[in-house]
């Protein structure tokens, strides 16, 4: 998989380099690209934002810049594989679990790091005549710019990439992948200041100890995030779980 990310912070992803996607780099199972937008400038202070039309507070990211990256990144070319042009926004879909599935089965993800009030909506309606483009949010909340965003995203879509993880069965166990929260999970000692691991994950007892996962598992969501769970399960889990 190729990964492009276009920012006009090129060290914010200097992190790129490290853990699971440097290890992916390292490995050749990712190709990592970061470019500085204004290298695609032409004005003496590279600019690569103006004044919103209609007014209002704050700066647009210009459309001329990112027109010029994209053609000189051969982003929606001919022969180019299966693309898509990933933009981090506050207003675009939430990234889900089920998303970095998606996106990991692609042959190249491009991210377009916006910053100020956002991107000229016209760049991603003319990439996506030629691209698929995925607008994301990382949640409701507003950061400063989609860097951040970029990197959450390429950690949960590379450690899905087949051949990555040493332990597929890491991967499948995990919150989200069924639909649930995680279990909580425990490690030696069995003790520690003054409190035991739950029992059953010490009796040897395969089924129990299955069985205790997923009954946590189930509370834990219905307590956490009831807004996974199917309505009949809320009202069924809420009313056994209180009386717990
Ligand atoms: N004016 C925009 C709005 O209200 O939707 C917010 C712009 S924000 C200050 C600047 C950039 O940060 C965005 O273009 C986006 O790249 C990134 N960003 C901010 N919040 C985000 C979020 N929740 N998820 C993904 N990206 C976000």
């Amino acid at each position: 998989m190729r990964l492009d990310y276009l920012t006009i912070f090129p060290a914010y992803l200097d992190a790129l380099r490290l853990s699971l996607p440097g290890r992916a780099a390292a490995s050749g199972l990712v190709e990592v690209h970061v470019h500085d937008l204004r290298d695609w400038t032409h004005d003496r202070h590279r600019t690569v934002d103006d004044s919103p039309y209609g007014g209002g507070a704050g700066m647009v990211m210009t459309p001329g810049p990112w027109g010029e990256a994209f053609d000189g990144l051969g982003v929606g070319a001919e022969g180019s594989g299966t693309t898509t042009l990933v933009v981090p926004t506050p207003s675009g879909a939430p990234f889900t679990q089920a998303a970095a599935r998606e996106l990991a089965t692609r042959e190249r993800l491009v991210f377009a790091c916006g910053r100020y009030e956002g991107i000229d909506q016209r760049v991603l309606d003319h990439a996506a005549e030629r691209v698929e483009v995925r607008e994301v949010s990382l949640g409701d909340y507003v950061l400063n710019g989609g860097e951040v965003a970029a990197l959450a995203v390429t950690e949960a879509v590379v450690r899905l990439l087949p051949g990555f993880m040493g332990n597929a069965a890491s991967l499948t166990e995990e919150s989200h992948e069924d639909g649930l929260l995680e279990y909580p999970v425990y490690t030696k000692p069995a003790s520690w200041r003054g409190h035991d691991v739950p029992p059953v994950l010490l009796s040897g007892d395969h089924g129990a100890v299955a069985a205790w996962r997923a009954e946590q598992s189930r509370r834990r969501t219905a307590q956490r995030r009831p807004d996974l769970l199917h309505p009949g399960e809320v009202l069924a889990g809420a009313g056994e779980w209180s009386a717990v």
